[in-house]
């Protein structure tokens, strides 16, 4: 087993991995076996999105379906097993170089040197911004139906979104709910086709098409949702318990603007070999300019960004005669078995 990890942090550590989704972890996993002292740390629990997720049936091994809590609590399980220093509730606000060479993460703890930094701060829920949707969170507003879905047993709720976490999450509901409205902006769901053919086929959901939420109101608790055709610029009121949002995530990388690179909406830059412009700090999973927001592509990326981060250690302490090249084409050595 690696050494245990100073706590002062007075040590350097080969890699800080920022965030615990699917990607983090599998950077966790794979870090740690390769012997590299890891420390991971997650703002909240664990698990990421898939922590909130009800069923994953597309993540390949479980044929009848996994929880997303489950598949979470095993990949977490896996990395800890290896060595990986699980750090929860601890929440990152900055990443610059040291005067050593050494990256420097800061966090609401502590500072963290590393010599190399695997960035996956996953997403959050987009909020919408209408009136009412922050007054009544907690109290009938909610972006996790996991969580909260059970509340809503013989009541009506809202769900906001055509994609597939508005339509598998409004699916969900129907277990508890006696009726779901599903409103939409345009007349054709984003969903993929499995999930949109068992909605259709849902009795208890109502579709609210080309629609878009305009307020949230209610007393104590959330008593209707109000919504606008956007074709017709009709109104209408939804008499519901609870209201739903799934209209897209956000990467979590505010606290990055100033130190790797980002699209427009956020998303770290990376080269094919999920290098920043920063040497030695990787990226990977939802929060990367990628094209697929999936597990399973997450999964792929923590496991490149980790065998990155190994690469680009070794390069670091070879003599420089020597040295491979950590900018080289990236080509797993022959053998290579993690
Ligand atoms: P998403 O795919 O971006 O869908 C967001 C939905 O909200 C879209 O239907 C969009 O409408 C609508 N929307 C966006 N802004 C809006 C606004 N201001 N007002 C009203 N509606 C608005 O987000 P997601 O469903 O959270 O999924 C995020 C990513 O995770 C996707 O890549 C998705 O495939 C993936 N995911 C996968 C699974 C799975 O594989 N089982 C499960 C969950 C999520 P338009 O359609 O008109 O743009």
């Amino acid at each position: 087993m690696p050494e245990p990890i100073n706590e002062s942090g007075a040590d350097v550590l080969d890699v800080v991995i920022v965030g615990a989704g699917p990607a983090g972890l599998t950077a966790g996993i794979y870090c740690s076996r390769g012997r590299l002292k890891t420390v991971i740390l997650e703002r909240n629990m664990a698990g990421g999105q898939i922590a909130l997720t009800d069923l994953v049936e597309n993540y390949p091994g479980f044929p009848e379906g996994i929880s997303g809590f489950d598949l979470a609590t095993k990949m977490k399980d896996q990395a800890v097993k290896f060595g990986a220093e699980m750090r929860e509730i601890e929440a990152v606000s900055e990443l610059r170089k040291g005067a050593d060479g050494c990256y420097v993460v800061v966090t609401d703890r502590e500072e963290i040197r590393a010599r190399a930094v695997i960035l996956a701060p996953g997403v959050e829920p987009r909020r919408s911004g209408i009136p009412g949707e922050a007054e009544f969170i907690g109290r009938g507003v909610s972006w996790c139906a996991t969580c909260d879905g059970a509340l809503y047993r013989g009541r009506t709720v809202a769900v906001i979104g055509g994609g597939d976490s508005a339509v598998e999450e409004g699916m969900f509901l129907t277990k508890f709910a006696d009726k779901v409205y599903l409103v939409h902006r345009r007349d054709e769901l984003r969903a993929a086709p499995i999930a949109q053919e068992r909605a259709f086929a849902n009795p208890k959901f109502e579709f609210v098409w080309d629609s878009v939420p305009k307020r949230i109101d209610g007393d104590e608790l959330v008593e209707a949702l109000e919504v606008e055709n956007v074709k017709t610029g009709e109104e209408r009121t939804l008499p519901v318990n609870g209201v739903f949002m799934y209209i897209g995530q956000i990467p979590n990388t505010a606290w990055l603007k100033d130190t790797v690179k980002l699209t427009d909406l956020g998303h770290i830059v990376t080269d094919d070999l999920l290098r920043t412009e920063l040497p030695g700090v990787f990226a990977c999973g939802d929060a990367r300019a990628n094209p697929l927001k999936q597990i399973a592509v997450a999964i792929g990326e923590g496991a490149l960004a980790a065998v990155q981060a190994e690469r680009y250690i070794d390069d670091l302490e070879a003599p420089p005669s020597g040295a491979t090249n950590a900018s080289g084409d990236g080509a797993a050595s022959a053998g290579t078995q993690r």
